[in-house]
Order: C-alpha cells, then structure tokens, then sequence
C-alpha cells in the first residue's frame, strides 16, 4: 500500500506540474493578447474593460417588455428593448466577444423579462446559428444567452434541439415576405428532446420574426406543446 502511494506520488507531480505549466503558458499568452489588443467597451469603446461599470448599469435599466405579435406558431413573443441605444451596442459586441460580462449584462435583461411574463415553460432552445456563420465566428450568441437563463432558471438548454436543413441566404436587406420565404422548412427540430414541451426560443434579435417563427413551426412539428419566442432586442416596425 504503502509501495504504491509512494510510487503514485511523483507520477502525479509529474502531471500536476505540467498541468501548472500549461496553466501559466495560457496565461502569460492570454496577458500578452491582452497588451497587444487592450479589450474595449462594447458600448463607449473605453480601454481594458470588455463592458465598463458606468455602461453594465445603463444596461441594466429596463422598461416595459415589448410584445411582437405572431398569430401563428408561438403562443407569445416578447423582446427585453427596442434594438438602439446601448443594449444594441452590447447585443452587436457579443457577435465579436464571447465574454461572459457581455452575456450576463444581456442574460439578466432577458431573466427579468421572463420572471415578469411567467410563462410556463420546460425548457429553453437557442434559434441556431447559420452555418456559415458559426464557422466564421466559432459559437452561437443565442446559445450563450440561453445558457446563462437556463442556469438562473434551473430549466434544461438544449442547444442541438433545432438545426437548420438548408443553409438560407443572409436576411439583411431582405423584405418581411422575403424573410419568411427564405427560412420557410429551414429548420427541423429533434422530437426526442422538446415532444410535449413548452419550449422557449432564444434569440438576440427581433427583426420580422420570421427566423422564430419558422423555428416555432419546427418544434411544433417535432411534437413540443407550446412554443414561446424571447429576445433580447427588437427593431422598431
Ligand atoms: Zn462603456
């Protein structure tokens, strides 16, 4: 016993020790990152801060929720602001900066939303990232957010639950009519994961509603019971 205790001893020294290494490289790297690119304010652009203190409190002012009315599919959408002023600064900064100050600044905006609707939802489902786009920026902004509310909430994220079947145009320039054709059967949703759920969809921005709706559709057919939309922002229409 005694023999094995002291021969396991230096092997995990070993590895701790490398482990220690390893640790201290990623961190004079992530310094040195940090010299050569000072992070700024997502709003006021101010040095060394990711979201700067006076800016996380403009943030954390909240008005009345705004209701997006979509007769088909969801039972009700809502978004936390209109999509200007610093609350879309940081909802434009969390597609450049995966940063967790930029995901709770916007998480708590959409947790105080949700506790005012109490809707009666089992689980939480980010709209997915188009393809393209992931690989380009690496995560889904819309999945970060529904990580952070499915963690205050204590409801399971499932991340995987809809994915997109084709790989739709860019929506930016397109009409209300466009949109909604475009993202038409784009998305199917896993029946394993969300059937007889009420699930609540996620997204950072709500601009015709088309992309929510055509997910709602989704999770509909993949069996869920109710589909509820929240986002972050919403433009004004
Ligand atoms: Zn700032």
């Amino acid at each position: 016993m005694s023999e094995f205790s002291a021969e396991a001893r230096p092997t995990t020294g070993l590895f701790s020790s490398e482990n220690r290494q390893i640790k201290l490289l990623r961190g004079l790297w992530s310094a040195a990152l940090d010299l050569l690119y000072p992070p700024r304010c997502g709003v006021c652009n101010r040095i060394d801060t990711h979201l700067c203190p006076r800016c996380t409190a403009i943030i954390a002012e909240y008005g009345e929720p705004i209701e997006r009315d979509l007769p088909e599919n969801l039972t009700a959408s809502y978004a936390t602001a209109l999509h200007e002023g610093g609350v879309r600064s940081v909802v434009l900064a969390l597609k450049e900066d995966r940063h967790e100050s930029l995901v709770a600044a916007l998480g708590e905006r959409l947790l105080f939303t949700f506790n005012q609707l109490k809707w009666p939802i089992s689980c939480i489902v980010p709209v997915p990232l188009h393809s393209s786009r992931l690989h380009e920026r690496g995560y889904n902004q819309s999945a970060l957010l529904a990580g952070y509310l499915g963690k205050k909430l204590a409801y399971p994220v499932y991340t995987e639950a809809i994915i997109r079947v084709r790989d739709t145009q860019h929506q930016v320039g397109l009409s209300g009519d466009e949109r909604r054709m475009n993202v038409q059967k784009a998305f199917q949703a896993n029946p394993t994961l969300i059937a007889d759920h009420a699930v609540l969809l996620i997204d950072d921005v709500f601009t015709t509603g088309a992309t929510l709706q055509a997910c709602a559709e989704a999770v509909l057919k993949a069996g869920a019971a109710q589909a509820f939309g929240l986002t972050v922002t919403a433009a004004d229409v």
